[in-house]
């Protein structure tokens, strides 16, 4: 077993190599060695847990190393299923989960330290003893951020995946997600229910887990996100789950003192019931503030429950008193702000907005058939023959390059024309392309595109009109003029990569069918747009061959 002091020791080393991690992560010529650094600390910190003198009291009290290792062996084999299984493509919807099962593991400790509330025998302490209250606020924090960070994550996940208010039929898998998870919840309230009722508990606190429960489920059936009574019912449940929460911290602090004298053994909390309430309450609360943000506005939202997952889980950490979890938490929860904010900046909007006001398709929206009257198609021997008169090239990614998988065709097309022509190539890069922050740098280090080639909008924008060709390959929304030009739009205000301003444009996608905001975008009708339908990596190949025969 370790001394405190060196526990504390091995914290300090893992803070430290959180610090650097944040740091090497900012660039991708450094992310590796950032991403090593932090497994690296989080080990470091789990070791020291393990063989600190907290864990092993601990250890005598039932959680033994087969306790220990059950979980390592579960959550092993549920990170090696979804590394080796899920397709790159589904990665930001494996991310949303991801922070819910943060928020999860929020909700279960902070539930676990009521539990021990209430058997512990707190006669050594002194009613107004502070860690009593410490203990208490932490443990209501963790359970309200941890259960808006798992009902929000699954909502986030639902939209991503394209089950969650959506109009269209859907895959067997995802009725079963989706149906599944709403008998899960309703199941649950009501055995809940059912358990209180049979002790004579049937109080307002089992008829709050219903009520939470069924309203959860009827937004989530809901078939469209733009229900009008949402926004009355995110206040509603903040205000709720506010209530709750002080209601739990004064539930101890409401106990008769003599209680801590004259009982040498008192308990300190009499119901779970105020705790439950408010882990539904919050839910709902999770469930609406994720369900109603939709459209181009998803960024924001996947940054934001990263940051609660990190607050909840620095909460946690005041709740069983583990410095590194509140460290390692506290960074979680600064760099996600920090990046809702990069968002919020990238769309042009500010948090309160995206919550409360929701933009999307209106009646003003035009007519798809109106805008894409005059398209003109081409094909890759035409664009082969327009790029030996080329000097400077953009390309501009966005989320169908990451369908496609197409950025090994990218970058070989990219370093052909180089050769060939002598045509210097630029990747503009929108902070929102794709489906999660980074996304198509991602996918652009992955397929070794040199980093200096990397340009941020404004770079680009600054220049575009100097541009001979602008080759958007799966972006949509990213370069759709409409932002700049309809106030009413989904996407309106945000700033957009200016493609229209260079020569010619080309549009690599398969069809006309809108992006993530769902609205049509006329820059695929102007007179210097052409649209090459295909599919992003096909088209590549394509084109690739066309320059060599060319
Ligand atoms: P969009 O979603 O606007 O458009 C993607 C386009 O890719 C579609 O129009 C689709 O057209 C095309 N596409 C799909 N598959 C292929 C394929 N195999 N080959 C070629 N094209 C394909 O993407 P953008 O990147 O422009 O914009 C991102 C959008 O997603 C924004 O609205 C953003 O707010 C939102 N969002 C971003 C998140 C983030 O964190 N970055 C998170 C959540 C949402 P077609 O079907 O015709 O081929």
């Amino acid at each position: 077993m370790l001394p405190q002091a060196a526990v504390n020791l091995a914290y300090l080393v893992a803070a430290v190599l959180f610090i650097l991690d944040l740091k090497w992560m900012s660039h991708p010529r450094t992310a590796v060695r950032g991403n090593r650094a932090g497994a690296i600390g989080m080990l470091i910190a789990v070791l020291a847990t393990l063989m600190g003198p907290e864990w092993s009291s601990y250890g005598g009290e039932g959680i033994g190393w087969d306790m220990i290792l059950i979980g390592l062996a579960i959550g092993s084999l549920i990170g090696a299923f979804a590394a080796l299984k899920i397709k790159m493509t589904s990665m930001p919807e494996l991310v949303g989960l991801f922070n819910g099962f943060g928020g999860m593991a929020s909700v279960l400790v902070a539930a676990a330290a009521i539990v021990a509330a209430m058997a512990t025998d707190f006669s050594t302490l002194q009613p107004d003893d502070a860690r009593i209250t410490q203990m208490l606020v932490a443990t209501v924090l963790s359970a309200l951020i941890g259960s808006v960070t798992l009902f929000g994550s699954y909502v986030a996940f639902g939209k991503l995946a394209e089950f969650l208010a959506v109009k269209w039929k859907l895959h067997p898998w995802q009725k079963a997600i989706k149906y599944g998870f709403i008998l899960l919840i309703l199941g649950t309230a009501g055995w809940y229910a059912l358990q209180r009722a049979s002790a004579d508990q049937l109080d307002v606190y089992a008829i709050l887990v219903v009520a939470s429960a069924v309203l959860m489920s009827v937004v989530l059936l809901a078939k469209s996100d733009t229900l009008p009574w949402l926004n009355a019912l995110k206040l509603a449940s903040l205000l709720g789950a506010i209530a709750l929460g002080i209601v739990v911290v004064n539930q101890a602090r409401a106990i008769d003192p003599n209680l801590f004298t004259t009982t040498g053994g008192a308990v300190l909390l009499q119901d779970q019931g105020p705790f439950w309430a408010l882990v539904a309450v919050a839910g709902l609360l999770g469930v609406c503030l994720t369900f109603s943000i939709g459209g181009a506005d998803m960024p924001v939202v996947i940054a934001l429950l990263n940051s609660y997952s990190g607050i909840a889980a620095a909460a946690t950490g005041f709740v069983i008193n583990n410095n590194a979890l509140i460290i390692s938490g506290a960074l979680v929860g600064a760099s996600g702000i920090i990046l809702t904010n990069i968002m919020c900046k990238a769309m042009n909007r500010s948090l309160l907005n995206v919550i409360f006001a929701r933009l999307g398709p209106s009646a003003d929206t035009p007519d798809a058939d109106e805008v894409y009257k005059n398209v003109k198609s081409t094909s890759a021997d035409e664009i082969a023959m327009m790029l030996e008169t080329c000097e400077r090239v953009v390309i501009v990614p966005g989320y169908g390059m990451a369908v496609a998988q197409a950025q090994h065709a990218v970058r070989d097309f990219a370093n052909l024309i180089h050769e060939k022509y002598g045509c210097q190539v630029e990747y503009a890069v929108h902070p929102v392309a794709g489906r999660m922050p980074g996304h198509m740098n991602v996918l652009l280090a992955e397929a070794n595109v040199p980093y200096d080639q990397l340009k941020e909008m404004d770079e680009t924008n600054s220049t575009i009109e100097q541009a001979d060709m602008a080759l958007v390959v799966g972006a949509n929304d990213v370069v759709n003029p409409v932002a700049r030009t309809d106030p009413n739009s989904a996407i309106a205000g945000m700033p957009i990569i200016d493609v229209d301003r260079a020569r010619t444009v080309v549009v690599i996608k398969r069809s006309l069918s809108p992006g993530f905001a769902g609205i049509p975008n006329p820059l695929f009708a102007m007179d210097n747009t052409l649209m090459f339908f295909n599919d992003g990596k096909d088209a590549f190949v394509e084109i690739i061959e066309a320059v060599k025969e060319s």
